[in-house]
C-alpha cells in the first residue's frame, strides 16, 4: 500500500478542521514537520502540532507597561523588531557577536534593566551573544511554539522586551550548561558595573 504518506497528511489536513486525529502514527506525522537545529528531548511534538495555545510572553504583565506607540519613539526599527516583535538579528551581525570586554554589564536596550554581566558572556560561536547565566531575576523564560518546534524565548523581566532563546544540554564547558542566545539589538553594554548594583540589588562580588 502506497498511499500512508499521503493519508497521514490528508489525516493531519482534516484534523485543523475537525476534532478527527490521526489514529495510529504520530511519529510519521511528526517527521514531516522540521527538526529544530539543536537536539532537545522531550519535545511535546503533538502538543506543538495540535495545541492551540501559544506563547503566553505577551499576556504576561512587567513593570514596565509601555505600549507600542512608546516604544516606537524610543527604538529604532530594528530594535523594535527585535524587542517588540520578537524577531531575530542575521548570525554573526550583531556588533556584540564578538564582544568580549572583562567587566561590564549587559543592559536592555529597551528599558536599560542591567541582564548579563561580562563574565557569563563565553564563546559558543553560534553567532550570536551567548551567556551561561544572568543576573537573578533579569530574565523570564517562555515556552514559544512558534515555527513548529518548542523552545524557551527569554525576555527582559522588566519591561518584556524579546531578547532571544535558552538552550539546554549543549555540552558547552560552562558552569550551567546552558546558553543564552541573544540577539545584540536588544542589548546595550555598560563598562560601569555599579549599574548593577542600583538595578538589581545584587550585592557586587
Ligand atoms: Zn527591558
Amino acid at each position: 500500500m502506497r498511499f500512508g504518506p499521503f493519508l497521514s497528511t490528508l489525516l493531519h489536513t482534516f484534523s485543523n478542521f475537525t476534532r478527527i486525529r490521526a489514529p495510529s502514527s504520530p511519529t510519521r506525522i511528526a517527521a514531516l514537520r522540521p527538526l529544530p537545529l539543536r537536539s532537545m528531548s522531550g519535545i511535546p511534538f503533538l502538543g506543538a502540532l495540535f495545541g492551540s495555545s501559544s506563547s503566553n510572553s505577551t499576556k504576561m504583565s512587567y513593570p514596565d507597561q509601555r505600549p507600542d506607540s512608546e516604544w516606537r519613539a524610543v527604538l529604532n526599527k530594528e530594535q523594535f523588531r527585535v524587542l517588540r516583535e520578537k524577531g531575530t538579528e542575521p548570525p554573526g551581525s550583531g556588533k556584540f557577536d564578538k564582544h568580549s570586554p572583562e567587566e561590564g554589564v549587559y543592559t536592555c536596550a529597551g528599558c536599560h534593566a542591567p541582564l548579563y554581566k561580562a563574565n557569563h558572556k563565553f564563546k559558543s560561536g553560534c553567532g550570536w551573544p551567548a551567556y551561561f547565566d544572568s543576573i537573578p531575576g533579569a530574565v523570564t523564560r517562555h515556552e514559544d511554539r512558534t515555527l513548529g518546534m518548542t523552545r524557551i524565548e527569554i525576555v527582559c523581566s522588566n519591561c518584556g522586551g524579546h531578547l532571544g532563546h535558552v538552550f539546554k544540554g549543549e555540552g558547552y564547558a560552562t558552569p550551567t550548561d546552558e546558553r543564552h542566545c541573544v540577539n545584540s539589538v536588544s542589548l546595550n553594554f555598560s563598562i560601569d558595573d555599579k549599574v548593577v548594583d542600583i538595578g538589581s540589588k545584587e550585592s557586587k562580588v
